[in-house]
């Protein structure tokens, strides 16, 4: 066994990880506490579609460790984690090993292609900075090789483009392109109208079994207001993935999509490191106690997406993992006080989702649904909030407000929704200003907002909504 003197060492660097090693290094933890992440920028992944659209850049949504770091007592080694023994408490990495006191795994899932012929070959995944970044620079060269294809068949399959999965980050994805790229292609003097999003789905339903499901109706309907109509391909088993299309099964017949980008949004399987541990693990996910701790090693919690409290399962969601981060550093903190660890309250505070460019839908405690450009005004501000540092939060919401007055991200011309230019643009400035504005003073000076503005509920509603990143 390990002296207390040994650092923490958390494993993994998204939200439950992230989130872990901020608030201990916020909270008097006077022990070394070590991130262990393969990256060297962070994915907000709830925000890739605007990395990828451009209406937010990259410090803002894909920030460098080193920067979210700076200032905090977390040293950050950038290293792949290759095996983890839990009875010698010790972790390998490509380049060393490390001893702990207390164990953090945060490691996420992975997605799979299910051994899909040519999928990890031919088809992008989504789930990284890195990949929106690989998605954008593909989809512009695929434009402009449209552009100058005098062949009408060739030109249609390189503007086409499949979404493999109905889930919520194709369906985001597929009205985030749906957009964007009549646009793009407009720009170049293209024909916008002859761009094509397809979205591949095995079954009729969308959004089956996730927490967006009761937003079916709203998503339905944003999928045909897009600027192209999103086309759905239901039933359809993708059997094979080519350089040039998909291959897919409907009603017991094998057919084919062409298709110039196919994007790969369809499932997620467990980080194959934690599937070798000793512990008892349910569907791949490491099974916790209430308080975040594996049963049989007291000193190890897990959180996010590779861990699951059986008696109280929560969605693979960004807002469930950056609040078990919190509460991880704070049980890390009892546990080194010697006091009893407490179990992890989860407060869902209902769901936010992208529907096109400036389109959200914020879904209020299933109760209330805001939605249109005021869904779309919440949901960035609300993501915004929880950047993970003050400085840089505040930074990026004062940049956000900024282009929003402006209309500086603004892809979709207001023409092209529908709308009337000066109108839209008055609309946004005083929704952008209205909603913004308590964000930036709460982004800025949390303690002044909460004792000024107590009296009227806003501090309360945007706790509940989007709880500050301190
Ligand atoms: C496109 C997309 C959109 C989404 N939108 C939303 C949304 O709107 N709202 C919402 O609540 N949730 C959303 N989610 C889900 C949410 O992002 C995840 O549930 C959340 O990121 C899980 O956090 P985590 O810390 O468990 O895992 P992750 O964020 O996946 O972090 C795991 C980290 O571990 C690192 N890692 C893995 N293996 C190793 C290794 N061997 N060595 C070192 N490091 C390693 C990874 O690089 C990664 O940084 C979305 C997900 C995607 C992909």
């Amino acid at each position: 066994m390990q002296p207390a003197s040994y650092p923490t060492v958390i494993l993994g660097g998204g939200f439950a990880g992230l989130f872990t090693a901020l608030y201990l290094s916020q909270q008097n933890y006077f022990h070394p506490i070590i991130l262990i992440e393969q990256r060297d920028r962070f994915s907000f992944k709830p925000l890739l579609y605007e990395l990828l659209s451009g209406e937010l850049h990259s410090e803002q949504v894909y920030p460098r460790y080193k920067e979210l770091l700076a200032g905090s007592r977390v040293s950050f080694v950038q290293d792949t984690v290759q095996s983890i023994d839990l009875h010698q408490r010790r972790v390998n990495t490509a380049s060393g090993e490390f001893d702990y006191s207390n164990l953090v795994l945060a490691l996420g899932s992975k997605t799979t292609y299910f051994n899909t012929p040519g999928a990890a070959e031919y088809a992008m995944p989504f789930t990284s900075g890195q990949q929106a970044i690989a998605l954008r620079k593909h989809l512009h060269h695929r434009l402009y090789q449209a552009i100058q294809t005098p062949n009408p068949e060739h030109r249609r399959l390189l503007l086409t483009v499949a979404i493999i999965g109905a889930g919520p980050a194709g369906i985001e994805l597929a009205c985030t392109l749906a957009d964007l790229l009549p646009i793009w292609y407009d720009e170049l003097g293209g024909d916008g109208s002859e761009i094509r999003i397809v979205l591949v789905n095995r079954s009729r339903e969308i959004l089956k079994g996730d927490v967006n499901s009761n937003l079916r109706c709203t998503v339905q309907r944003a999928m045909k207001n897009r600027v192209v109509p999103v086309d759905f391909l239901f039933d359809a088993a993708v059997t094979k993935i080519t350089s040039d299309g998909v291959e897919y099964q409907q009603n017991e017949k094998t057919q084919m999509l062409q298709a110039g980008t196919i994007a790969w949004t369809a499932g997620t399987a467990p980080n194959p490191l934690l599937m070798e541990l000793p512990v008892t693990q349910k569907r791949g996910r490491l099974l916790v106690k209430p308080t975040l701790q594996l049963p049989d090693f007291l000193e190890v919690f897990a959180a996010g997406d590779c861990a699951i409290d059986s008696d109280n399962p929560q969605p693979p969601t960004a807002q469930v993992a950056y609040q078990q981060g919190i509460a991880i550093a704070q049980n890390l903190k009892r546990l080194r006080e010697t006091k009893p660890t407490i179990p992890v309250q989860i407060q869902m505070r209902g769901t936010l989702m992208k529907l096109g460019l400036n389109e959200g839908v914020a879904n209020l405690f299933n109760k209330l649904q805001i939605k249109g450009q005021p869904g779309h005004l919440m949901r960035q501000g609300a993501y915004l909030q929880l950047l993970p540092n003050s400085a840089h939060n505040f930074k990026v919401t004062t940049e956000w407000l900024t282009d929003e007055l402006f209309q500086r991200h603004r892809a979709a011309t207001p023409m092209q929704l529908g709308q009337t230019p000066w109108l839209s643009g008055v609309a946004t400035a005083a929704a952008a200003l209205i909603l913004a504005t308590p964000l930036v003073w709460r982004a800025a000076q949390p303690m002044q907002f909460q004792q000024n503005l107590i009296w009227t509920g806003v501090p309360t509603l945007l706790d509940h909504l989007a709880p500050p990143s301190r």
